[in-house]
């Protein structure tokens, strides 16, 4: 939108919205102005009451707008003050019919028109007050023209007028009720839809027992990273597959729920460890694989290093306060082009010769390029 038309309806849609439906009754408002004046010069109506209507009217429609457009409607629970306007242009609907004499059967199709727009925003009780408003308002208007104005007002048609509002009224309320509840449904739904869609992805892609990204979806972040890494020739990255040691004897020793409770353990105190771009993954059983982003092999071990000081410390087990963790670690970097599980499986190797060397350590696979000067790769703590 541009020009003078955001600043006339808002530029907030849900308020823009609001403001059209007031302005889309308005103009139905202003055209029953036009018929007022066409009435007054066919002799229908007298010049006075026409005046007081169309006054009446014109600032019914004013109101709304600067009500709306300030943006005070948004303190109320329903913002679209879909009741308060209903009711407003009822009362004034009434008022015509008492007003427009020899012509007023023509304005009770109005009452209809103004029920329908609460189709959009009408909770069922509210729809039902509205038509209870209007059959007890119309029903009072009539009682009074018919001992006031009876020429114009005869009792023998007022009666059918009445029947017609009784008849009509309350039905169209009831199916913009229904609409209203069908509406609530739906949105129900939508919110039900929306809420399983977010569990599924969590399912899909991370592992119930630790929370960690679970090995599927480990696989699409490093296709993601070997993406990036193809196109921009930077963004090395490395991965570490680890192993708990000896984690058969922590489950054979104080049962299954411990081994769970320590690889839950294990999986938070190795995040905390990790830069917050490292992406940890629960590979299967006791093992984990880490993505440690933009790094050369040498910070990357510093890293697994890390995990392994921090791990030393850590209480794994809270029903098992003594028990610590160690781990081995298997090291390489990602070279370009290869297929991950070239990748994967050397780090694998690796791992295989830490434990072989005794655990508790990590392994820098032998083809791995390193940057700095050799320094002794196992780390035994
Ligand atoms: P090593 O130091 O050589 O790795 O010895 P280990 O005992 O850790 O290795 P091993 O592969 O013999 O045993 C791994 C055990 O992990 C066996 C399996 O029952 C257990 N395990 C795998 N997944 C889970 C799990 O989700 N929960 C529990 N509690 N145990 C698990
Ligand atoms: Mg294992
Ligand atoms: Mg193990």
């Amino acid at each position: 939108m541009s020009g003078l038309l955001p600043l006339f309806l808002s530029t907030d849609p849900k308020q823009r919205l609001r403001i059209q439906r007031s302005l889309l009754a308005a103009s139905v408002f202003i055209a029953c102005i036009a018929l007022q004046v066409y009435a007054c010069w066919a002799g229908l109506m007298a010049r006075s009451e026409a005046e007081t209507l169309s006054g009446l009217i014109v600032a019914n429609v004013v109101f709304w707008y600067a009500l709306l457009r300030s943006g005070l409607n948004l303190r109320c629970r329903d913002p679209a003050l879909t009741l308060p306007q209903i009711i407003a242009a009822l009362t004034i609907i009434v008022g015509a019919y008492a007003t427009t004499g020899a012509a007023h059967g023509a304005v009770m199709m109005l009452l209809t028109l103004v029920l329908v727009f609460g189709i959009f925003n009408l909770k069922p009780r509210a729809a039902r007050f509205a038509s209870t408003y209007t059959v007890v308002a119309m029903g009072v208007a009539i009682l009074y023209k018919i001992q006031t104005d009876p020429a114009n007002y005869p009792l023998r048609l007022e009666v059918v007028h009445f029947a017609l509002v009784i008849a009509i009224v309350p039905t169209v309320s009831s199916l913009a009720a229904q609409l209203s509840s069908l509406r609530a449904r739906l949105q129900t739904q939508k919110n039900e839809l929306a809420h399983a869609l977010t569990r599924i992805q969590i399912l899909a892609t991370r592992d119930e027992l630790t929370g960690l990204v679970n090995r599927r979806h480990m696989i699409e972040v490093i296709n993601q990273h070997q993406k990036r890494l193809q196109r921009s020739g930077h963004h090395r990255f490395c991965l570490a597959l680890l192993d708990i040691d000896h984690f058969k004897r922590i489950n054979d020793t104080h049962g299954h729920n411990v081994g769970d409770e320590v690889l839950r353990h294990f999986a938070q105190v190795a995040q905390q460890a990790l830069r917050e771009t490292d992406v940890l993954a629960r590979w299967g059983g006791e093992e984990f694989l880490v993505l440690l982003n933009d790094t050369m092999p040498e910070q990357a071990e510093a890293g697994i290093e890390r995990i392994r000081e921090a791990m030393a410390d850590a209480q794994v087990a809270p029903s098992v306060p003594e028990l610590r963790l160690t781990f081995s670690a298997g090291l390489t970097a990602y070279a370009d082009d290869e297929p991950l599980d070239h990748c994967v499986e050397r780090a694998d190797r690796a791992l295989y010769q830490a434990k072989a060397a005794g655990r508790n350590r990590t392994v820098l696979h032998a083809a791995t390029p390193r940057l700095a000067a050799p320094r002794q790769t196992a780390t035994e703590r």
